[in-house]
């Protein structure tokens, strides 16, 4: 673990964040001017491979999950001539090479991208949603595709497993993991050490146990830890659950008394809406919901939409059913991206979209998680800084998103809670403020790192020298 560099009062790198500094000044005068627009549901029959598709196939999860694009071979025989052969070439290069994720796009993902457009190759390179859900090879940093310290399950959840997918890492918190699969996967997933099948690059790790005895664990666990009060019921995505599990698993849950919160995560309710528009899952929803009234437990849904674009008229419409059914709040956990949404003008652009046009929340956004391959994708913690204070005073507070890293152990810490915070090297410290294991929290491991582009050439040098010029994290093996 590299030592914090104490960086002289006249260094390059005070310097070069001054200038930045000045520079973020004069944009954040820059005006916002806010319009409310209507939500649209771009026109699918503009790809060769659906140009016959009716409005009630589109709507079916079935024919939803059918179509999904799962290789190469499939995106070609959807986009027909649209796309040079180059960026079929880029896309498998990426798939044999860099890819910690399968490619899992359902249909209705990949009408979000080039929305307004028939599809060209400049286009949809250029687009936000293709560049986290159908990354290629030059997308990828081409001199430091991964931080040296990026490593499988980069939070240690599975360190934390207290049963087999069930993480105890905060005092009152636990997520339970419940499946291992999603309708989508998405490039930079943080889980990508468990969830999806297998890459050419990374071995995924699998449960051991049983469905069925791996939930009867967490349940047993939670009936007799009334320490926990707030479940988060993720994975994988819980829609990827067949519902009659998750409702039965829902239904234990709310027979614990201690557990007062239940937090669904899916980024299906924007990947799939068409799943949460099903009459099985509404009438479900509106059963657990009822439930969880009777019993004053907060039931809430957590998606995950990073551009605005991706909130369509569908998606307003599965977020408004879970309203509808009952569950007491809609809301999105995104992921800062570079190329996707770390501006003002897209951030708040996506939380307008996700507030006025769908009823969701904007809770959250993330650091990007230190996972191999990710660091074109990552932010400084600098830079998360400056978003999260040009985007104040434009969104109600209550639907203001906090901006965060999520520390190994630490947790979930707003990107101003930082500790100490070395420009130079790009290392930050953040203090725990609770023990995550009976040993006590390492407070060493504490840290975030800063992509080594962002940083001055000083900085650099320095992870040059620490690293002996192997900047290779290990993708082989479980942590
Ligand atoms: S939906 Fe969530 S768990 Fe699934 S691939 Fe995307 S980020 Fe990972």
């Amino acid at each position: 673990m590299p030592m914090l560099i104490e960086v002289p009062a006249s260094s390059g790198a005070d310097i070069a964040s001054g200038a930045e500094d000045r520079r973020h000044m004069s944009e954040q005068r820059q005006r916002y001017d806010y319009r409310y627009r209507e939500p649209v549901e771009p026109d699918w029959r503009r790809f060769p491979g659906w140009w016959d598709v009716t409005a009630a196939q589109w709507r079916d999860p079935q024919w939803q999950r059918a179509h999904c694009v799962k290789n190469v071979r499939q995106l070609r025989a959807t986009t027909g001539d649209l796309l040079d052969d180059a960026f079929f070439a880029d896309l498998t290069l990426d798939q044999e090479r860099s890819a910690t994720m399968s490619l899992l796009l359902p249909p209705h993902i990949l009408n979000t991208m080039v929305p307004d457009h028939v599809w060209d190759t400049d286009r949809l390179y250029a687009d936000p949603v293709r560049r986290y859900m159908l990354p290629v090879a030059s997308d990828r940093h081409p001199r430091w595709p991964s931080h040296p310290y990026a490593t499988r399950d980069s939070l240690h959840e599975a360190e934390m497993w207290v049963r087999e997918g069930l993480t105890h890492r905060y005092p009152t918190k636990v997520l339970a993991e419940v499946v291992s699969t999603c309708p989508q996967y998405c490039g930079h997933c943080t889980r990508m050490d468990l969830v999806g099948p297998s890459t050419p690059q990374v071995t995924k790790y699998r449960f051991a146990l049983k469905p069925a005895d791996r939930l009867t664990g967490m349940i047993e666990y939670l009936r007799a830890t009334p320490g926990v009060r707030d479940v988060v019921v993720s994975g994988g995505d819980v829609a990827n659950l067949p519902w009659p599990r998750l409702e039965e698993f829902l239904d234990r849950l709310l027979e614990i008394d201690s557990v007062r919160d239940i937090r669904l995560a899916s980024k299906a309710l924007a990947g799939l809406p068409q799943h949460w528009l099903g009459d099985d899952v509404r009438a479900g929803m509106a059963r657990v919901a009822g439930v969880a009234r009777r019993r004053g437990v907060g039931l809430a849904v957590h998606t995950h939409v990073n551009a605005v674009q991706q909130v369509t008229p569908l998606v307003a419409e599965a977020a408004r059913a879970m309203l509808e059914a009952g569950v007491r709040d809609v809301r999105n956990q995104g992921v800062l991206m570079d190329g996707v949404n770390a501006t003002r003008q897209a951030l708040l652009d996506l939380c307008f979209g996700l507030l006025d046009g769908a009823g969701i929340t904007p809770y959250y956004f993330y650091l990007c998680d230190m996972i191999p391959q990710s660091e074109h994708w990552r932010l400084s913690l600098a830079e998360a800084q400056r978003l999260q204070d040009s985007i104040m005073g434009y969104l109600p507070g209550f639907a203001t998103p906090r901006l965060v890293c999520d520390v190994p152990y630490a947790g979930k810490r707003w990107v101003h809670q930082v500790t100490d915070y070395d420009r130079e090297t790009g290392i930050s410290r953040w203090t725990p403020s609770f023990d995550t294991t009976a040993a006590g929290t390492p407070e060493q491991a504490c840290h975030y790192y800063d992509p080594l582009h962002t940083l001055p050439e000083s900085g650099r040098r320095h992870w040059l020298t620490a690293t002996g010029d192997d900047l290779t994290p290990a993708l082989s093996a479980h942590s």
